[in-house]
């Protein structure tokens, strides 16, 4: 059974905006998908049909054998801009992760289970945060938000972990860094995971998998050896 599976999956915003035009592809469990392409050409809404945002028009989504849309907490989310609370520490950044999974009233009057606590801990060992775990996210680099901004993810304990441009704002040493880390931790997890960026020289080195979209249409589906500049 694959993890994630696009069928006949059209997107049309307003009368005629075709951001997706007949996609169909499965991702087995475990793959580290890199989906490219140029600004407009559809990479933003696949990911938000993946997570559930948005519906599409025609075609059906299905992550673990389940339509997507139910349950949140199956898909977990990395940002382009991180949108941690920068006056809390990474620790509690991270635990906010355990949101989705936990009794949200509980949650709400912090009271964290302490299996969340661990979780948080894991998450940050994962992406070698730990030592910094109390420092404020607001002191951090940007590549350390990022990889904050991933244990929060992984905290959701997903099926599914999406990242829609998350190294873009970083410069090249700090994206790989990134991209590093979020590929370690999927590896380690086991975790599918779909990443759009622009960057063909970081997409090479850490793609398993790689979709090319233009114009609302998947133009490329491979591996490494198959990828050329132009995708
Ligand atoms: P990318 O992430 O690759 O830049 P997007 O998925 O954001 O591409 O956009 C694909 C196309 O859909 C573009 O033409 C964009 O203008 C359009 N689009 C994206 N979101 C919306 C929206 N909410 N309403 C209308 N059109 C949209
Ligand atoms: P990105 O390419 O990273 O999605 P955009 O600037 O294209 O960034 O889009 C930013 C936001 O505006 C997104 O939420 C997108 O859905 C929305 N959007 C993009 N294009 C359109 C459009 N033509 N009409 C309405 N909303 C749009």
């Amino acid at each position: 059974m694959p993890a994630v599976s696009l069928d006949n999956v059209t997107k049309i915003y307003g009368r005629d905006t075709v951001a997706l035009e007949d996609i169909s592809f499965e991702i087995p469990e475990g793959e580290f998908v890199v989906l490219l392409g140029p600004s407009g050409a559809g990479k933003s809404t696949m990911l938000r049909v993946l997570n559930g945002l948005t519906q599409p028009t025609e075609g059906e989504v299905i992550i673990n054998e389940k339509p997507v849309g139910g349950e949140r907490s199956e898909v977990g989310m990395v940002f382009q801009m991180h949108y941690l609370i920068e006056s809390m520490s990474a620790f509690r950044n991270a635990l906010t992760g355990a949101l989705s999974r936990s009794n949200f009233a509980q949650s709400a009057l912090t009271m964290y289970p302490d299996e969340d606590k661990r979780a948080a801990l894991e998450a940050l060992e994962t992406v070698g945060l730990l030592d910094e775990a109390g420092q404020r996210a607001g002191s951090m680099s940007g590549g350390q938000k990022q990889r904050v901004g991933i244990a929060r993810a992984l905290v959701q304990d997903p099926d599914l972990l999406l990242a829609d441009e998350p190294v873009s704002s970083l410069d090249p040493k700090a994206a790989k860094d990134v991209m590093r880390y979020m590929k370690e931790a999927a590896k380690e997890r086991n975790l599918t995971t779909v990443a759009s960026l622009h960057q063909v020289n970081i997409a090479r080195e850490f793609g398993d998998r790689f979709l090319g979209v233009r114009d609302g249409e998947l133009i490329f589906d491979g591996d490494r050896e198959d990828l050329t500049m132009d995708v």
